[in-house]
């Protein structure tokens, strides 16, 4: 065992390395990122919500992160994080544990700049999100029966064979990333009032008060599911202890863990963070699919959730809302468009 490999200890209650800088990147951070990643990756448009502000007497725009390749906004840090790694890892090559979108940004990365990567994951990963993987190029370990265990096993591959372990938020270059969709909003919509940001393991929304937060007078707004809130006691208590219960439908929002280096800008810079009924979720990614045929993962219709339950607040403003990712299985969209008609009005 290469022992400069070995973790060190975290605050949080996850994995880290060495090389795992906690310093939280500063907004010229994500300036320099954003030379790097619009060199690979195309701008996002910003697209008015016809529907969304009509039906809440608001400016709403959708920031449309879906369009990028591999359909979520975490190839933005992939990308920055992979372009700055350093010779010795070049070689070694990257490892993550993953059954979404952030896998998805590794192998993607990795591919852009000739890096091999492993991804593990459980042993009953959506098929669907494997082959994307494949198709980067990455090679796919399976261990365990949950993303626990695939996580354990991907920290104990770093150790062992000196991988480059990619963590999925307490990397200063990820979220310096990912905050370059917020640098494109600025430069776009200067004047915008609110900005809200779906969170997970935090990596969005701090992007965004790093950008949108500190260069405009907008606030940046979080938004969680009550089902799973680790991330907003953490925010609201001070504390990075992990949240018991974690059963929200929004894959993209279940963690149970607060991560160190993201809490520390989100307590900071985040002017609000709100928690939405879980069972809303699929009501609205069947409306938005419905009336503006956008198609949505559960994560970003929380923030869609958000802004109805909140409507006096934003009404007359200009809200800016990311399409975080569209990589909703299939089946799963069938059981939302076949058992929620409730939802609609005709
Ligand atoms: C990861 C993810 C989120 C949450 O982002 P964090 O940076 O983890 O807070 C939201 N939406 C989608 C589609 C995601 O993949």
């Amino acid at each position: 065992m290469a022992r400069e490999y070995e973790p060190v200890e975290s605050p949080d209650e996850t994995t880290v390395f060495a090389y795992h800088d906690l310093t939280p990147p500063t907004t010229a951070d994500v300036y320099r990122a954003h030379r790097t990643v619009s060199e690979y990756l195309p701008q996002t448009p910003l697209v008015r919500c016809e529907w969304l502000s009509a039906e809440l007497d608001a400016d709403v725009y959708l920031k449309r992160e879906d369009t990028l390749p591999t359909g979520a906004f975490k190839v933005r840090g992939g990308v920055n994080l992979v372009s700055r790694l350093s010779e010795e890892f070049r070689e070694r090559g990257l490892i993550a544990a993953s059954t979404g979108n952030h896998g998805q940004s590794v192998a993607y990365a990795g591919r852009e700049f000739d890096v091999p990567v492993t991804i593990c994951l459980p042993e009953d990963a959506n098929p669907g999100k494997v082959r994307a993987m494949e198709r980067f190029g990455a090679e796919i370990t399976y261990h365990g029966d949950d993303y626990d265990e695939a996580r354990s096993h991907a920290e104990r591959l770093a150790t062992e064979e000196g991988y480059r372990y990619v963590h999925s938020a307490n990397e200063s270059e990820l979220v310096a990333g990912v905050g370059t969709g917020g640098i494109e909003i600025v430069e776009e919509l200067p004047d915008v009032d609110a900005c809200l940001a779906p969170i997970g393991g935090g990596s969005c929304a701090s992007g965004y008060c790093l950008t949108v937060g500190e260069l405009t007078d907008a606030d940046v707004v979080g938004v969680q599911s009550r089902a799973a809130p680790a991330a907003y006691r953490a925010w609201r208590d001070g504390h990075l202890a992990p949240h018991d219960t974690m059963e929200t439908t929004a894959e993209g929002l279940a963690t149970r863990v607060p991560f160190a280096l993201t809490q520390e800008i989100l307590r900071e810079k985040l002017d609000d963070f709100l928690l939405v009924e879980d069972d809303a979720i699929n009501p609205a990614i069947k409306r938005l699919l419905e009336e503006e045929h956008v198609l949505m993962e559960g994560a970003c219709a929380t923030a869609v959730v958000a802004l109805m339950d909140h409507h006096e607040r934003f009404k007359d403003k200009t809200v800016v809302l990311p399409v975080s990712g569209r990589n909703l299985a299939v089946e799963k969209l069938g059981r939302i468009i076949g058992d929620s008609h409730a939802t609609s009005p005709e």
